[in-house]
């Protein structure tokens, strides 16, 4: 398995300077690897995936697609999707970003699939994000809060989805509504 080297991470993990002291890091080998270590505090560079959450809307009509406003990708229809913060649980987050981007109170997540890969913006970030189903049990489909365009559609006739993250959660849905 070829693992990204410290030449091959992205931007913002492109440090020189240690975040706790400001000493300049080190490379040294450790746990198997190249990686970047302070000679004055000990602190050892781990980058991590960026962790995201999208969730498949169950709503009355159908499942909920909104559109995005800002680059890249804008004015495609997609499931609502966000990061989680840190310490919040990829769940609760999955319902935060499909209420703030629907206008929707949502209810019951369940796990549905997860993608791991390289992001859209920086081929050098990887994403892991998390797939849920969840149900609309109350709100509005207003328009979102963020002033994002929504819209129902049948399971039937969903349109292809772009991200990798959100065909592998639909894909993640239709099985589990195959099943009894
Ligand atoms: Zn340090």
């Amino acid at each position: 398995m070829n693992l990204p080297t410290i030449a091959d991470y992205p931007e913002r993990y492109q440090i020189r300077f240690c975040p706790r002291c400001a000493a300049e890091l080190v490379v040294v080998p450790l746990f198997g690897m190249q990686r970047q270590r302070c000679p004055a505090c000990g602190w050892i560079h781990y980058p991590l995936p960026n962790l995201a959450a999208t969730v498949v809307i169950e709503h009355e009509n159908g499942i909920v697609l909104v559109q995005r406003d800002i680059d890249p990708d804008r004015g495609i229809w997609h499931l609502p999707i966000g990061h989680a913060e840190y310490g919040e649980d990829p769940a609760d987050a999955a319902l935060r970003e499909g209420e703030e981007e629907t206008g929707l109170r949502l209810a019951e997540p369940r796990f549905l699939s997860y993608t791991h890969g390289p992001s859209y913006g920086d081929p050098r970030l990887f994403y892991l994000v998390l797939g849920f189903v969840a149900r609309a049990v109350g709100g509005a489909l207003t328009g979102s809060d963020e002033g994002r365009a929504t819209m129902v559609v049948p399971l039937d006739q969903l349109p292809p989805l772009k991200w990798t993250s959100q065909q592998a959660a639909i894909e993640a849905y239709r099985r589990l509504r195959r099943e009894p």
